[in-house]
């Protein structure tokens, strides 16, 4: 009896596989709270921001120069759909080869469709948190990241997410478009995409979304949990959200949506998605999670699993019983 249980306890120690380490090494991290709120706030001051609009233009040109003076190099990925002009922009840092994939969409929804006053459901919202809050991150990363560590990273801003069933238009028709542009080459060597949307609530609460690689999602939420956010970043299943990481997953990216749902904020979809409803403290601890995630990532190039996650997950689970049937098995045998 005494070997079966060394044996099961000796097949049971991959239990720890699903817990992603964590660096130690404290870095300073620097993300600013305050700063990002005023890329929301200026971003909203351009008005609704729908694709193809004039306001998103300018808040295109107000985000490139931001990018620029902070020393990346940017490209406008254009592409047309349904007869209008759209870009994604995509900033790099130096001219090695990224690994990382942070992405965020800048557009905003044309129409306020869930609206609880059926005449303002016409016109366009401002998402300062739909949109707004996810590009504000992004912004601030772009001044906050340490430079050495900053051409690892691609920040991508999509264009055309978010005017799903309007107009006969899909969603997520930026990144869709991004994803078709890799070659196999950029695909092999992206470690992971981080996606941010709907970050800014000033009562942030993001639960895991469930079409995201589990690994990866484990590594930020034990990353929150250790900064002290796990009030922020909540260890319990949300729901699926059909957004700009999909075209990742799909093309066996591993991707992660750091998005406040199930439920969406009460504002979602409507003209009260103003700056008031955010707060620089959100945008502060979102910012600071993944400030010390890209530290992690770009400093242990094997801190999450890369087999695909429902497999992996089993295993645990799996070996126990498989354990028990070998013994019982071989006790049979003997008899
Ligand atoms: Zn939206």
């Amino acid at each position: 009896m005494r070997t079966i249980f060394i044996a099961i306890l000796i097949l049971s120690t991959p239990l720890v596989i699903n817990s992603p380490m964590v660096v130690t090494a404290q870095h300073t991290l620097t993300f600013d709270g305050d700063r990002a709120y005023e890329f929301l706030q200026q971003q909203c001051d351009f008005g609704p921001r729908p694709p193809g609009s004039d306001n998103l233009s300018r808040c295109r040109a107000f985000m490139v120069d931001t990018l620029t003076s902070n020393g990346w190099t940017v490209s406008l990925q254009n592409f047309t759909y349904k007869s209008v002009a759209c870009s994604n922009v995509i900033a790099r840092y130096g001219t090695g080869n990224t690994t990382l994939i942070l992405g965020a969409h800048y557009d905003t929804r044309p129409r306020a469709d869930h609206d609880p006053a059926v005449a303002n459901r016409s016109l366009p919202i401002l998402g300062a948190n739909d949109g707004g809050s996810g590009t504000a991150i992004l912004l601030e990363l772009s001044e906050a990241l340490n430079t050495t560590i900053r051409s690892q990273v691609e920040l991508v801003f999509f264009d055309a997410e978010d005017s799903g069933y309007i107009n006969d238009w899909d969603w997520i028709v930026g990144s869709n478009y991004y994803v078709s542009q890799l070659s196999a080459e950029q695909i092999a060597r992206t470690r992971a995409m981080v996606l941010l949307d709907m970050v800014g609530d000033s009562n942030l609460r993001l639960l895991r979304e469930t079409t995201s690689t589990v690994g990866l999602q484990d590594l930020i939420w034990n990353i929150a949990k250790d900064l002290g956010h796990d009030d922020v970043f909540i260890d319990s299943a949300g729901g699926g959200v059909l957004d700009d990481h999909r075209p990742f997953l799909d093309a066996g990216i591993p991707a992660v949506d750091i998005i406040q749902h199930n439920p969406f904020p009460w504002y979602w979809h409507t003209l009260e998605d103003t700056p008031d409803k955010c707060s620089a403290e959100s945008l502060g601890i979102v910012g600071r999670v993944v400030e010390s995630f890209i530290y992690n990532v770009t400093q242990n190039p094997t801190d999450f699993p890369q087999v695909p996650d429902t497999l992996l997950s089993l295993i645990p689970w799996l070996i126990p019983p498989i354990a028990l049937v070998v013994v019982v098995v071989w006790l049979r045998k003997r008899q």
